[in-house]
């Protein structure tokens, strides 16, 4: 797909952007099927279009090893989080079908081998606990005993929630390029945007060509907002407030790991894909709970070399209005004693929004604050 106008932007990870699509094979109703969970079907996608490259398919064991030991794959290339797929007994096939929980074939794995592994290691090691209060612990816990490897071919790929917002790698990467872009910010979002993260996504921008606002779409908690209110929030925001031709808004199909730190990492490689030179991690990116320091998700990038992942990491404090500053500031720029500051916890903000109230205006744009009151009346 490199054109010369893609030449510009920055390359995949691994150097080329993976493509797992391909036909689906005649003999694919003789093959032993395995039904996918809600977040493997992400991954699949995920391995479909690119969005995980270098990954071809779901991780054998020695990738496995040192990606859950050392952030590494085998390659030595630096990847934060398993990709695998569990299974309660290994294929009788060299080839199995993956299917969604419908029963709908979605693709063919290559069973390059099945082996068991260790859930509480990689608890401890990927999520930094055990404790099954997690909600990625848990659903680790839960899964099936052995781990299938192989490559993928996707002949059917789920259809997407928002199919105005959805773009592959491919397709990002070529609007850049049309736009002329070189630098692009990737910002990962799972929550409503406030002012707080608009203040940082336009600094970030005032140091590159383009924004590309990716909200996760994928499985989130079931106390998250829900996705179709959060897009309509990012929708309603850049109408108003942000310069159209300097910010491409596209729906990123993963499911939420709440990995934390590690996620973080994740999350830079997937948006390097896109085509991201830099991506924004604030505060407890992709964090849950009180099971991450407030930093953590910074300061893991710290034990990659510098420039090692290629993409930027773009490190925000949290950003709040400050009456003295008289603008958007934080604890980095602003002198001023917290009185001064517009703070309204999320307890708070979801009171307002119940009751039909607009928060302050430094703190929500009205027109986010009406798509979120609409939401909590419903
Ligand atoms: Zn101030």
């Amino acid at each position: 797909m490199t054109g010369l106008a893609t030449d510009r932007l920055i390359k995949p990870h691994g150097g080329d952007l993976v493509d797992r699509r391909g036909e689906r094979p005649p003999s694919l109703d003789s093959l032993e099927c395995v039904t996918l969970t809600a977040r493997e079907v992400s991954d699949l996608d995920l391995l479909a279009c690119g969005a995980l490259s270098p990954l071809q398919g779901f991780m054998g064991q020695v990738d496995y090893e040192r990606v859950v030991e050392e952030m590494r794959l085998g390659s030595d290339l630096p990847w934060a989080l398993p990709v695998c797929l569990a299974v309660e007994r290994a294929p009788s096939g060299d080839e199995v079908a993956l299917a969604d929980e419908r029963g709908r074939r979605l693709a063919v794995l290559e069973v390059q081998e099945v082996y068991e592994y260790d859930r509480a290691r990689e608890a401890e090691r990927c999520f930094g606990t055990t404790d099954d209060e997690h909600p990625g612990v848990a659903r680790l816990l839960a899964q099936a005993d052995h781990y299938v490897g192989g490559k993928v071919t996707v002949f059917e790929r789920p259809e997407p929630e928002f199919p105005e917002l959805a773009k592959d790698p491919a397709e990002t990467r070529r609007t850049f390029a049309e736009r002329g872009w070189r630098r692009v910010v990737g910002f990962q979002t799972r929550n409503p945007i406030h002012r707080a993260h608009e203040y940082l996504t336009k600094g970030a921008l005032e140091t590159v060509d383009g924004l590309l606002i990716h909200p996760l779409v994928g499985e989130t908690k079931s106390d998250d907002v829900p996705a179709e209110t959060r897009v309509e929030c990012y929708r309603v925001l850049l109408e108003h407030y942000y310069p159209a031709d300097r910010v491409v808004l596209s729906a990123f199909p993963a499911a939420m790991r709440y990995a934390g730190p590690r996620e973080a990492i994740w999350h830079a490689i997937c948006r390097k894909n896109y085509g991201c030179s830099h991506f924004i991690v604030g505060r407890d990116h992709a964090g849950v709970g009180s099971y991450y320091g407030t930093y953590d998700a910074q300061l893991i990038f710290d034990e990659f070399e510098p420039h090692e992942l290629e993409i930027e990491p773009m490190f925000f404090e949290h950003a709040f209005f400050c009456r003295r500053c008289g603008q958007m500031a934080t604890p980095k720029t602003c002198p001023h004693e917290a009185e001064a500051h517009v703070f309204l916890s999320g307890t708070k903000v979801r009171e307002l929004l119940a009751e039909g109230q607009l928060p302050p205006e430094e703190f929500s744009r009205p027109e986010v604050a009406e798509v979120l009151i609409a939401a909590y009346r419903a």
